[in-house]
């Protein structure tokens, strides 16, 4: 089945005052970006960073998927520098997670930061990302548990995100999701830093994306809303 139905929904949350959160649906490419950066800074990083992964993926141009994503991530970061060294607000950054739809029916999955993608098969949720930060490097090397990584404040500490402090571009981490059916959640820091894993598995069951969206953003709101939450919720 080549179609497939989505939706996004986002919330300010209940403790900021900028929604720094951003994101993109189509059919066929859907992108969620949590920027970082005091004044206006995280708002301008994600949107940039969106608008250039967009156009940068919206031309066909006979690259590889693998490729094609790590090339769209080079743009968006250049993209967030110059922006950055344009409006004076050097420290500004975001994570950018998307996913793009191969034409054979399988999903494409790139990450950089901490914003994740989950995929629901079967009433089975799995979390296809690794977050960039300090939580999850002490994770994988054994030195704390899956329990401890949860509420570390490593979590809050990126170890690669778009713009700011590098100028080499960050290399996406890829996955690949065979052609479904299958239900892909793409989300912000501000879902699963309120929801556990069950909770957005519960979440994102049942209903159509555009339920299963609001869904998710209402609960973590409900949750705390201590930061922006943003959701694509697609059907593969
Ligand atoms: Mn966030």
């Amino acid at each position: 089945m080549n179609a497939s139905r989505y939706a996004a929904a986002t919330d300010v949350g209940l403790v900021r005052e900028n929604n720094e959160d951003c994101c993109y649906v189509s059919d066929g490419l859907w992108v969620v970006a949590d920027g970082m950066g005091g004044h206006a800074g995280g708002e301008i990083a994600s949107r940039v960073a969106v608008d250039t992964a967009v156009a940068h993926l919206d031309q066909p141009d006979g690259v590889d998927g693998r490729e094609r994503l790590t090339d769209a991530v080079a743009a968006a970061h250049q993209a967030v520098c110059a922006a950055a060294r344009e409006h004076d607000l050097g420290g500004m950054g975001t994570t950018l997670v998307l996913a793009v739809r191969e034409p054979g029916g399988a999903v494409l999955v790139g990450n950089v930061g901490d914003s994740r993608a989950y995929l629901l098969t079967d009433g089975t949720l799995r979390r296809l990302t690794t977050d960039d930060n300090q939580a999850e490097e002490l994770l994988a090397n054994g030195e704390i548990t899956a329990e401890q990584a949860r509420v570390h404040p490593g979590q809050y500490l990126l170890t690669a995100a778009l713009g700011g402090w590098s100028a080499t571009p960050p290399v996406p981490s890829v996955y690949t999701v065979p052609a479904g059916p299958g239900r892909l959640l793409l989300c912000s820091d501000g879902l699963n830093s309120e929801l556990t894993d069950g909770e957005i598995a519960e979440g994102l069951m049942g209903g159509d994306p555009t339920e299963a969206a609001r869904r998710l953003v209402e609960h973590a709101v409900r949750a705390g809303g201590r930061d922006n939450v943003t959701v694509v919720v697609v059907d593969f």
